[in-house]
């Protein structure tokens, strides 16, 4: 039997894909080594234009009750107690922070507040959300061995049951940072090697106020201790790991903790540990014949900052709609290497940010001067708004080739008004559909698009203050078109959605 699309690795990007491609009636094989969710603590939310997809496709509804950051620390904001954090936001609450310095205010753009919700909540909503959507998720399935050929891959598999083979039109791998597919297809991974070791765990220790809480460098490196009363985030910057697989132990996070905070206390229990280094890479291309990749195995980087899932996810909803076209033979040309061209840009800034917030994490009396700098710069309105945006993926533009402000943007979500009542952008995104928002009542508009209305779902809506008279958004929620030119409407609809409606 041979299937359209398997996915390798049911993490969060993996299930996200593999539920986008259910969405365009795309049923995936989704191979899953491990039999049960990795319990590990990893991401605590996910915030940016990450959180804006996971509301749109109304994900988020399927979190449960999330707790606020206030809940989470018991009425204190995130590193309430650093003192970078009071003097730079000036009592005002921060939106985030950058290096540990909790100075973003707000950014030009809107969207982006984070969700509070930890990995495996967010991963167990998207397996059923997966299933619901018709992905047949195999758990204890690791993939082994991978031959591509002109029409398809085939692929060793290492089952409960023993070995065997599946034949797939196109495989993605969204097997993490130390991707099988990745490193069996050949795909060149540049970047650079770690300079830190970093732990994050939940611990107790015999003395709960060893530290205060917050975010703090230290004389040898950052010790981050909440915003749940367990947590720390340990990070030293004498070398990487000397071996990353070695599973971490009560020891080893006890001397970093003491080494870190200058006390000698004792972690009696580990309740959930990782370590981490700053390896920064980017696989060179995303596409490789009929393989692809997407989320941590296509981009790794440091964790700081909190963006790898919501930049994973970013990939997923931009690749999905693409390979669905694809595995439907829709004449699109080179749609599909759009994946690339759009999304590697977009890791390439997380890749830089997460650098230099290494840079401006390190300890030493030289960066607490350029961060004092740094903090005086970056305080500034200008500079304080270019920094949330590119912390929160907001300012992100895809070269689409229509001139309007808004083409080639996230489409913010407006608030309409339809025959049938209040709606907005977002409720209208949950199909996975594309939308043309005709805003104005315009029948030359909609006749231009009428021959894509099988694959364009056309709304004539009304809303304040229109950014455009009429705006087309792709499935990924970015603005291929905006304007009133019918002929550019065409010609963006023959683009994105094909010439055969
Ligand atoms: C300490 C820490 C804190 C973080 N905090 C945040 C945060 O606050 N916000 C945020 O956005 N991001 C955060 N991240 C990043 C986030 O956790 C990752 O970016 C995210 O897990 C990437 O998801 P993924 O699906 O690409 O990969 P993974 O989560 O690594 O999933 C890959 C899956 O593939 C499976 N797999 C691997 N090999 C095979 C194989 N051969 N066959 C079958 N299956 C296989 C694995 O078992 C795994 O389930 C943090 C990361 C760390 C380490």
């Amino acid at each position: 039997m041979s299937y359209d699309v398997v996915i390798v690795g049911a993490g969060p990007i993996g299930l996200f894909l593999a539920c986008e491609l259910g969405l365009q009636g795309v049923p995936t094989v989704v191979l899953e080594r491990r039999t049960e969710i990795d319990p590990t603590l990893k991401a605590g939310g996910v915030a940016g234009r990450g959180a804006d997809t996971l509301i749109r496709r109304g994900v988020v509804e399927l979190l449960g009750d999330l707790p606020s950051i206030a809940d989470m620390t018991g009425g204190r904001k995130p590193g309430a107690d650093s003192l970078q954090m009071k003097t730079a936001t000036a009592g005002s609450p921060p939106r985030g922070h950058f290096a540990g310095l909790w100075i973003l205010r707000g950014g030009t753009t809107p969207g982006g507040a984070p969700i509070i919700a930890g990995q495996q909540v967010i991963e167990a909503a998207l397996e059923k959300r997966a299933i619901e959507l018709g992905a047949d998720v195999r758990r204890g399935h690791a993939l082994t061995g991978i031959d591509q050929d002109d029409t398809g891959v085939t692929i060793a598999v290492a089952g409960p049951e023993g070995p065997y083979e599946l034949r797939a039109g196109w495989l993605v791998g969204c097997d993490g940072g130390r991707s099988a597919v990745r490193k069996l297809t050949g795909f060149a991974f540049p970047g650079d090697d770690g300079v830190i070791t970093g732990h994050q765990a939940l611990v107790d220790v015999d003395d709960p106020d060893f530290f205060p809480r917050g975010w703090h460098r230290t004389e040898h490196g950052l010790l981050v201790h909440g915003p749940m009363p367990q947590r720390v985030l340990a990070v030293e910057f004498d070398g990487p790991p000397v071996d990353r697989s070695a599973p971490v132990t009560r020891e080893e996070l006890q001397a970093s903790l003491r080494r870190l905070s200058g006390t000698d206390v004792t972690v009696t229990a580990v309740h959930s540990a990782t370590r981490f280094t700053d390896n920064t890479r980017q696989a060179e291309t995303y596409r490789t014949g009929r393989v692809l990749l997407a989320g941590d195995a296509a981009h790794v980087h440091p964790p700081f900052g909190g963006q790898g899932l919501a930049l994973g996810l970013g990939d997923a909803v931009n690749l999905g709609w693409k390979l669905a076209a694809q595995v439907s033979g829709q004449d699109r040309d080179g749609l599909l290497d759009t994946y690339t061209t759009e999304r590697h840009p977009a890791a390439a800034r997380v890749l830089h940010n997460t650098r230099a917030q290494v840079a401006l994490l390190a300890p030493g009396p030289r960066v607490d001067a350029l961060r004092d700098i740094f903090t005086a710069l970056a305080s500034t309105d200008e500079a304080n708004r270019l920094l949330t945006d590119l912390m929160a993926d907001l300012d992100l533009r895809y070269e689409v080739d229509v001139d309007h402000p808004l083409a080639g943007r996230y489409c913010p979500d407006l608030p309409l008004t339809v025959a049938e009542g209040a709606t907005s952008v977002a409720e209208l995104s949950r199909s996975g559909r594309p939308l043309l928002l005709d805003l104005d009542d315009r029948a030359d508009v909609r006749d231009a698009a009428g021959p894509w209305a099988g694959r364009i779902e056309i709304v004539t809506a009304r809303t304040e203050e229109a950014p455009a008279p009429a705006v087309l958004v792709r499935p990924d929620g970015y603005v291929a078109w905006a304007g009133e030119d019918a002929d550019g409407l065409r010609h963006a609809c023959a683009r994105w959605f094909g010439t055969r409606a």
